[in-house]
């Protein structure tokens, strides 16, 4: 514990004491590490649940079944359609008393295949996307793509694929036109640069020739068809259950002359989920139960039933309410919600030195200052946003003072300019307290986003100081 320090103007690569430069260093490449190897909602549970259960945690319905009572220092762990993740650690004080919760998102913009996606034009097998979330669509064009996620056949059987990460592996690209040739392209407004129906990528130009009632046939699309068949015993049905997607291919890395930042595909919001998991990690008999939630969804409204505006998270926390002090009303349910505080942990746009007048100065997130909290998010007028109480912040100041985190308070951008918003107003339905806090990006929803090491240290103290000591 150390005295309150003057908050403004402070960079955690100057404040040894608050984060050592080898903490720093060694955690980010842990972090890097995850980046790279986890580029879908599905793979990113994948991850937290292995490390989760080597290390202590039970998942829910085991408890269930065995009819165990959670008691103080219990890991449980609750894994929501193998996209969403929430962690809890059993706390001193009775659920109903409210729990110390970290929301963050591991959905991520990207190409999403659509269900009908391969055709084949000018003697080229393409797919055909439906992109995910918000994006410049000419930042996503002539740049190496890998291909992720699932496919369920019709008898059940899940296929898993990954191609294009591994050294030496064969990666896709969705064609740009060259500048020669650009003329008219290049005088369209930005939106209208790549259309929507544009962003089709190749997967392949050798064409099968085979005989079809005396005619020979060529046909790039069928050769296509034949290698999936043959490589995952796939058909063109299969498409329709599939969850495949085109992300950024390679591996995330260092950046900068000194290696201060991480840059890669996903950090908003992956960055703070890896974080949250790391900090909720740490916790061993906390005083209040506390949570960690990997939501999807986020980056199109928080719909569906992995999003947040679903009900899994009361259902899970009504589970464990049942399972901890026997029968679980609406009220002891509203009661552990209501009583509840909450970091809605979203990435904060920092301000970009090639774009400077974007944000008003005296409210701008900066690399390298900390975490950074947002009073609220939203678009013009605060409209969409969760506007945290004064009261939770004084608190939440409280908390990171005494543990000598060092922070930054932001804001989205100039009031004019735009706006988003996170996950915060949904888990503040629950009536719960909640405050925009996370990792300040630049090149935020980009295929190469960038954030501070030092920011990513400290957001991973300032997490696990808040799960110890929020009371
Ligand atoms: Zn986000």
């Amino acid at each position: 514990m150390v005295k309150n320090l003057s908050r403004k103007n402070r960079n955690c690569w100057l404040e040894p004491e608050a984060c050592s430069r080898d903490e720093i260093f060694s955690f980010c490449s842990d972090y890097i590490d995850f980046l790279s190897e986890c580029k879908t909602e599905r793979e990113c549970v994948e991850y937290i649940q292995e490390l989760a259960l080597e290390n202590g945690f039970v998942p829910l319905d085991t408890l269930i079944k065995k009819g165990r009572k959670p008691v103080k220092g219990d890991r449980v762990l609750v894994n929501h359609r193998d996209k969403v993740m929430i962690l809890f650690v059993i706390g001193e004080e009775g659920i109903e008393k409210g729990i110390n919760l970290v929301g963050s998102h591991i959905d991520t913009p990207r190409m999403d295949l659509k269900p009908s996606p391969l055709y084949e034009e000018q003697g080229m097998a393409l797919f055909k996307t439906h992109y995910y979330g918000g994006i410049k669509k000419y930042q996503w064009t002539a740049i190496p793509l890998a291909l992720h996620g699932i496919v369920i056949k019709s008898n059940g059987e899940k296929l898993e694929i990954v191609v294009g990460e591994d050294p030496g592996d064969t990666v896709f690209t969705i064609t740009d036109l060259l500048p020669h040739l650009a003329k008219e392209q290049m005088e369209k407004k930005a939106s209208e640069v790549i259309p929507g129906e544009g962003l089709n990528f190749v997967v392949g130009t050798i064409p099968r020739e085979y005989n079809e009632d005396g005619k020979s046939i060529k046909g790039v699309k069928d050769a296509v068809l034949e290698l999936l068949k043959d490589r995952y015993g796939m058909e063109e049905e299969d498409f329709i259950s599939a969850e495949l997607t085109a992300v950024p291919a390679g591996r995330a890395t260092d950046v900068g002359l000194d290696r201060s930042l991480v840059g890669g595909y996903g950090q908003d919001d992956r960055v703070c989920a890896y974080v949250s998991f790391r900090s909720i990690m740490d916790i061993r008999e906390p005083k209040k139960t506390c949570a960690a939630v990997f939501v999807d969804k986020e980056e199109v409204g928080s719909m569906g039933n992995t999003g947040m505006q679903s009900a899994f998270f009361e259902n899970a926390l009504a589970e464990l309410i049942a399972l901890t002090g026997g029968n679980c009303g609406d009220l002891q349910l509203g009661r552990a919600l209501s009583n509840s505080c909450a970091l809605s942990a979203d990435v904060a746009a920092a301000v970009d030195p090639n774009y400077p007048d974007t944000h008003d100065k005296e409210n701008a997130p900066r690399l390298g200052n900390g975490i950074c909290i947002e009073k609220y998010t939203g678009h013009r007028g605060k409209s969409g946003g969760s506007d945290a109480n004064a009261e939770y912040i004084a608190r939440i100041r409280q908390v990171f003072n005494g543990s000598n985190i060092i922070w930054q308070s932001g804001e989205l951008g100039k009031v004019d300019l735009g706006g988003g918003g996170t996950i915060a107003q949904f888990l503040a339905n629950y009536g719960m307290d909640v405050l925009d806090c996370g990792i300040p990006v630049l090149n935020m929803h980009s295929p190469f986003e960038l954030a501070s090491k030092a920011d990513i240290y400290m957001a991973y103290k300032a997490y696990t100081a808040f799960y110890r000591y929020m009371e």
